[in-house]
């Protein structure tokens, strides 16, 4: 009998059967940690890596072979093996499920001629495009950005940080500076990575680090990829051909070999955090990935998250400012509209305030553009019955279907159920069924008719959000258009206040953000702060225009703190005043939280499951160190007719919480095979460690 080695393997386990650790599989021969191979489990063939450790020359009995080793293909690095270690670990995961959640699916299929073969093209395509390009043009350094470069070379030397915050206010310059530290990164034969929050909205960066590195290999990871484009790339990246990778949250484990640099844009975005599977924060990997490959990692944003900001407070991240546009062009001013001061007509519709509705006439008349946004998209949040009191509920959901004017259908936004709206009151048969309150729809149909063209002609209003973009190239098309200057006012949801660098735009107006202000998750409020500024952002940012720009803030509470920070662009005042009060709540950075969720075809099951867990929670080992507080429902309680509550866990301490988290959650797969005390199963549970949204 021939000898065979005993294997340790990261295969791809269903969640749920809380198999979380490699297992064990013999091979004929021995196979590098980070080869990729395709395993038994069970009745299926299942992909997996050979995972470092636990190698043993004679197999034990009873180990089933592997099927396949995908040879060809260069195996993963240790350190890669290590990122992906940690994130299965710190989110709670299994480790072969993060491993093959974050490779391309492509890799599932192909089997090891099949990859030879890729491989074998790729490099051929790459050596005949490979062609020498005159550097192009660079702009001088003002002498701000020439600064937080030199700062930014000392990163991580005599034993210093090793990551750096670039807080610059938007056209300050900061893309420059991702550039130059990332030319120097080139220019030292090492590779790149530079993470977006949505590479949808950014073909600009793109295109800005595509027209820098003429050349040079780029290129980008994001799902909105085709899986073939998707495995080229990441080959690209893998064979450390490219040398430049560009992507959203995925792109933070893209294997590459020659890293020396990680950037990450706009680093307060939510988008980073991932929202199923492994919740892990793109963000904060990034940050774990430079300390473990020893490259420094330089986070940027005009609106800093406040765990990062606070981290430069303590000292433990090198803070970089920008503090002047580009140009010195000014900030926008900012103008509060109170609401309470508006006569109140009854029955009028006061989305849009005169005043403000006037400011926009007068840049349509001047032949400049405005922006409207607010961050509700359709033509109305509920229709409503004024003689039964029918409202537009959603069966499905505990929500309202919005009403879409132009295709006439009521919408869940939640579960997406659509039906035709309904002729009449389906309640009482009234026929005056009216729509309550705004959306973009409604704002939009609202401007054309208040507003009139310079030249007597209609206004060109435009609209930009997730139903005029369904289309593939109608985003781009839509933008060609305000860029082009074909459009007077934009409106649109919060997807037009990111990234984009409109140039003739002087009037930026948020309808409602009121809203946010009030809200139960804490951290509604630098959520506001950061869309407010960076809606700002997209105001004057040509220099001619930028002393005439203004941002419009329609408010029913102008007192408000956050307001009085956002008229002096002051994030640092906003961010002290933040922290102050998270410190005395004990909220983040002061504490570290888990939310442990579970979803239920009743909210007593769902229920019944966490208060179950939460009994479990105090037999375990340093419980006293956490924190669990009662179960709740989530905001919108019932989504697709399903249940959703949820358990905050709370300690002062991240390994304490950690700790805590791989004792209890072990204690719980059996938990939900039984029933719980309310009688019913529960669909599903899942943790989210340092969840965004509360
Ligand atoms: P941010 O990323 O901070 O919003 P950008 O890097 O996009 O700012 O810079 C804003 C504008 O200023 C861009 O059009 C950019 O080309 C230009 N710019 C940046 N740095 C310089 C410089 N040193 N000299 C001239 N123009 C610059
Ligand atoms: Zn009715
Ligand atoms: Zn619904």
């Amino acid at each position: 009998m021939p000898e065979t080695i005993a294997l340790r393997v990261a295969v791809e386990t269903p969640h749920h059967t809380g198999v979380s650790a490699p297992l064990t599989y013999t091979s004929e021969c021995l196979l590098s940690p980070g080869t990729l191979v395709r395993a038994p489990l069970g009745r299926r063939e299942v992909p997996g890596v050979v995972w470092h450790g636990g190698v043993d020359a004679n197999g034990a009995p009873g180990l089933r072979p592997l099927t396949q080793a995908l040879r060809s293909l260069p195996p993963m690095t240790s350190a890669w093996c290590e990122l992906v270690e940690f994130a299965a670990g710190y989110y709670q995961r299994g480790i072969g499920e993060v491993a093959l959640s974050v490779l391309p699916p492509e890799l599932r299929k192909l089997d090891d001629a099949q990859i030879a073969n890729r491989i074998a093209k790729l490099t051929q395509r790459l050596n005949h495009d490979a062609a020498t390009v005159a550097a192009p043009p660079q702009p001088a350094l003002s002498a701000e950005q020439a600064q937080a470069l030199e700062r930014l070379a000392t990163l991580g030397t005599a034993g210093g940080a090793g990551v750096a915050l670039l807080h610059g206010v938007t056209g300050s310059g900061k893309t420059e500076v991702y550039l130059r530290a990332a030319e120097r990164t080139l220019a030292a034969g090492r590779q790149a990575l530079v993470l977006v929050p949505e590479i949808n909205l950014t073909p600009q960066l793109e295109a800005r680090f595509a027209e820098r590195f003429a050349g040079r290999h780029i290129v980008s990871l994001h799902s909105a990829l085709t899986p073939a484009q998707r495995l080229r790339h990441w080959l690209a990246a893998h064979l450390g051909l490219a040398d430049l990778v560009l992507g959203t949250r995925l792109a933070v484990f893209a294997s590459m070999p020659r890293l020396g640099l990680i950037v990450v844009d706009e680093e307060h975005d939510p988008s980073y955090k991932q929202q199923e599977g492994a919740r892990y924060s793109a963000r904060d990997l990034a940050v774990y990935r430079g300390k473990l490959e020893a490259v420094p990692v330089l986070l940027g944003s005009a609106t800093p998250s406040l765990e990062t900001w606070q981290r430069t407070n303590e000292g433990r991240y090198l803070r970089l400012g920008l503090p002047s546009r580009i140009g010195g062009g000014a900030l926008p001013r900012v103008r509060l509209v109170d609401m309470n001061l508006l006569p109140k007509t009854k029955g009028a519709n006061t989305t849009l305030s005169p005043p403000l509705v006037d400011a926009l006439q007068q840049r349509i008349e001047r032949g400049e553009q405005s922006l409207v946004f607010l961050n509700r998209r359709g033509y109305a949040p509920v229709l409503h019955c004024g003689d039964c009191g029918w409202k537009s509920g959603c069966p499905h959901c505990s929500a309202w279907r919005v009403f879409h004017k132009l295709d006439r259908t009521l919408r869940c936004h939640h579960c997406g159920f659509t039906e035709r709206v309904p002729r009449a009151c389906p309640d009482c048969g009234n026929l005056d069924i009216a729509p309550i309150g705004r959306g973009t729809e409604r704002v939009e149909e609202q401007l054309a008719e208040l507003l009139h063209g310079a030249d007597g002609k209609p206004a060109r209003i435009a609209r930009i959000d997730a139903d005029s973009t369904r289309l593939k190239g109608s985003l781009e098309a839509q933008l060609g258009a305000v860029h082009a200057g074909d459009v007077d006012v934009l409106v649109g949801t919060q997807m037009v206040t990111k990234g984009h660098d409109f140039r003739r735009i002087t009037l930026v107006a948020a309808v409602n953000p009121d809203t946010s202000l009030f809200s139960s998750d804490f951290r509604a409020p630098e959520r506001l702060f950061a869309l407010l500024m960076q809606a700002a952002g997209r105001a004057g940012r040509n220099a001619l225009h930028a002393e005439r720009s203004e941002m419009w803030v329609q408010t029913w509470h102008p007192q408000h703190a956050l307001y009085a920070a956002l008229r002096q662009h002051d994030f640092e005042a906003f961010a002290a005043s933040q922290l102050k009060e998270r410190e005395m709540a004990g909220l983040p950075p002061y504490s570290h939280l888990a939310m442990m969720r579970a979803d239920a075809r009743t909210p007593e099951a769902a229920r019944g499951f966490l208060q179950a867990a939460a009994q479990i929670a105090a037999t375990v080992a340093g419980a006293d160190a956490v924190m669990v507080y009662p179960p709740v429902p989530l905001g919108v309680a019932r989504v697709a007719d399903v249940e959703r509550m949820q358990m905050l866990v709370e300690s002062p301490s991240r390994i304490a919480l950690q700790r805590f988290l791989a004792q209890w959650l072990p204690l719980l797969r059996d938990l939900r095979g039984s029933r719980t005390g309310a009688g019913e199963r529960i669909l599903r549970w899942a943790v989210d460690v340092d969840p965004l949204s509360i």
